[in-house]
């Protein structure tokens, strides 16, 4: 297990001897994890407005669709779309096709008809499944998709010429559980076989198609059974059978966040889903009174609006323990929030698209004292720091670009085999985020490569900045850009978002950033936006979009 000399920890030998077992129960295949699903038999599985759908009914409508996609000719490997906002008819679709073998690409549900048309025609769909919205942005560009040849749209009174009913086939959600009981098609996956294309979520440049597997997939369950076994380590007991939790899915399915720790680990341990429609902090409040909701999490604004609404104090949230969060930087301040606000464990996660999600997580009672890191990686995965021209590994404690490896990085991107090799390099992959790691190999995010400003030859961290903002009582968002400068290069300028009913000048905020960062880091100029940042369907800020602030 160890070189001579080298430090052993025991807490991690015994958390890998612990992932062994979990492992075995939980074959790295999503056809495995689709039983391990019904066997939760009548648990509820999903809950969106008043359609409650239990494991079984969700089960007879995944074996039913994934015969129907059979019947259409779909093979192993080939392509099976899908672009819908967060419904009961999402995993449905997701397993049906992943079960029989079929590569599922989610679409981003925000896209425009001509970016929708571009993961079609990239991925090479042959069969579509979508909501009635989605249908009417995408009807036009039929004709730039010519290996599409199925049409599955659900929700849609009507029925669009060229396509198909999805309740004709499976029935309204509602229905589910009206279907007979059948077994999946017989398929033979193996872990290392392909279940996945998720688009790069595209904050710049033409999103890339991450090529997933069944094992890359699989690997968050094993982080979370980790999580749940390492506690129960520390108490000296065997590890518990996990006991049934609710969830609010905030994050949308079609990122791999939403996919592979949210509805997985639900599949897998048989807790409940409550979907909503369109994000809305009081909705939430009230889901998560109304379903006794456990556990949320997101983007870190959507930590910050659970905790600054003015509203909060008129619901019941104390059935929340854990709220966890991640997919840009947040302020070392919304830990200690999170704690005292909710009483809920914060959890901030690291991870990306290329890893099917979570590398690391800061679940352990180490998140107070280290509310900077998202963690130590998970313990099937490795870190490492190098010089960002790929040269040499660094040191604890210098920063440079995170690399990682381990059973959740992707084979690479679809059909782009130079951006590829850029990217994946002997079984690592190169992040593009700044970063460094401390001695005890606890992770700490400093920026995105490209997010950072070079003032006169002076690295700001856009996060660094950013996070000294948002401590600020009237802040609730705040996004640090470079604007140009005839000597300097850049300079940094910041937009902000102030909590409705606060109020602070463009000259107080940067005496607030003076009176605690040096002086080349205080933003020359700061916008006020009325609404909300712009930002990409994940909750990232467009940081390309804010330059006209200040133009
Ligand atoms: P995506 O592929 O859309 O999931 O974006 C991945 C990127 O989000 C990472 O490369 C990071 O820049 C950022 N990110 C994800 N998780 C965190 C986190 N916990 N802290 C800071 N940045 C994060």
């Amino acid at each position: 297990l160890t070189a001579p000399g080298q430090r052993f920890e025991m807490d991690r030998v015994d958390i890998r001897c612990v992932q062994t077992r979990v492992w075995k129960n939980a074959p790295p295949n999503l056809r495995a994890i689709a039983e391990a699903g019904r066997t939760h038999g009548e648990r509820l599985f999903t809950i969106y407005e008043d359609e409650r759908v239990t494991y079984d009914a969700w089960f007879r409508a995944v074996a039913r669709l994934a015969a129907e996609f059979r019947e259409r000719g779909v093979e192993k490997g080939d392509r099976v779309a899908l672009a819908m906002r967060n419904l009961p008819e999402w995993p449905v679709a997701f397993f049906a096709a992943t079960c029989i073998g079929a590569i599922c690409v989610p679409l981003n549900a925000w896209w425009t008809g001509p970016e929708l048309a571009f993961g079609l025609a990239n991925s090479g769909s042959r069969l579509l499944v979508c909501d009635a919205e989605r249908w009417e942005r995408i009807a036009e560009h039929r004709d730039e998709m010519p290996e599409l040849a199925t049409v599955f749209v659900s929700r849609c009174d009507a029925d669009p010429s060229g396509t198909e009913r999805l309740e004709d086939i499976i029935g309204a959600p509602g229905a589910f559980a009206d279907l007979p009981a059948a077994d999946l098609p017989e398929v033979d996956i193996a872990p290392d076989d392909e279940a996945t294309i998720f688009y790069t979520s595209g904050t710049t440049g033409e999103p890339k198609g991450a090529l997933g597997t069944h094992r890359n997939l699989s690997t968050n369950i094993l982080s979370g059974g980790w999580s749940i076994a390492m506690a129960a380590l520390r108490r000296g007991d065997e590890p518990p059978e996990p006991a049934q939790k609710v969830t609010l899915l905030v994050i949308p399915l079609f990122h791999v966040t939403a996919c592979s720790a949210g509805l997985m680990g639900a599949v897998v341990a048989g807790h409940t889903i409550v979907m909503m429609h369109k994000w809305d902090p009081v909705e939430a409040f009230g889901l998560i009174e109304r379903e006794g909701v456990n556990s949320t999490g997101g983007v870190p604004t959507i930590a910050w609006q659970l905790i600054e609404h003015p509203e909060r104090d008129k619901f019941d949230l104390s059935s929340l323990e854990t709220i966890s969060y991640g997919g840009a930087p947040a302020a070392p301040e919304l830990v200690r929030k999170i704690y005292e606000t909710f009483g809920a464990l914060p959890h901030n996660g690291w991870g990306m698209t290329e890893t099917m999600a979570t590398v690391t997580g800061n679940n352990s009672e180490d998140y107070l004292n280290r509310p900077e890191s998202c963690g130590p990686p998970v313990p099937v995965a490795d870190l490492k720091i190098m010089a960002e021209d790929g040269s040499q590994e660094l040191p604890a404690g210098e920063v440079g670009e995170l690399w990682a490896r381990g059973p959740m990085v992707v084979k690479g991107y679809w059909n782009r085999p130079e951006a590829s090799a850029e990217t994946f390099v002997d079984g690592w992959v190169r992040t593009g985020d700044l970063a460094k790691l401390d001695e005890d190999g606890f992770c700490y995010i400093v920026d995105r490569a490209k997010d950072m400003i070079i003032r006169g030859g002076e690295n700001i961290y856009s996060s660094e900045v950013e996070n000294v903002l948002y401590d600020h009582p009237a802040v609730t968002d705040a996004a640090l850009i470079g604007i140009p400068h005839k000597t300097l290069g850049e300079e940094p300028a910041a937009v902000v978002h102030l909590a409705p009913g606060m109020s602070a000048t463009e000259e107080e905020l940067r005496e607030w950033v003076a009176a605690r960062l040096a002086k080349f880091k205080v933003p020359v100029r700061i916008a006020f936006v009325k609404d909300t940042l712009p930002r990409n369907a994940n909750g990232k800020i467009l940081k390309r979009d804010l330059g006209t602030f200040f133009a």
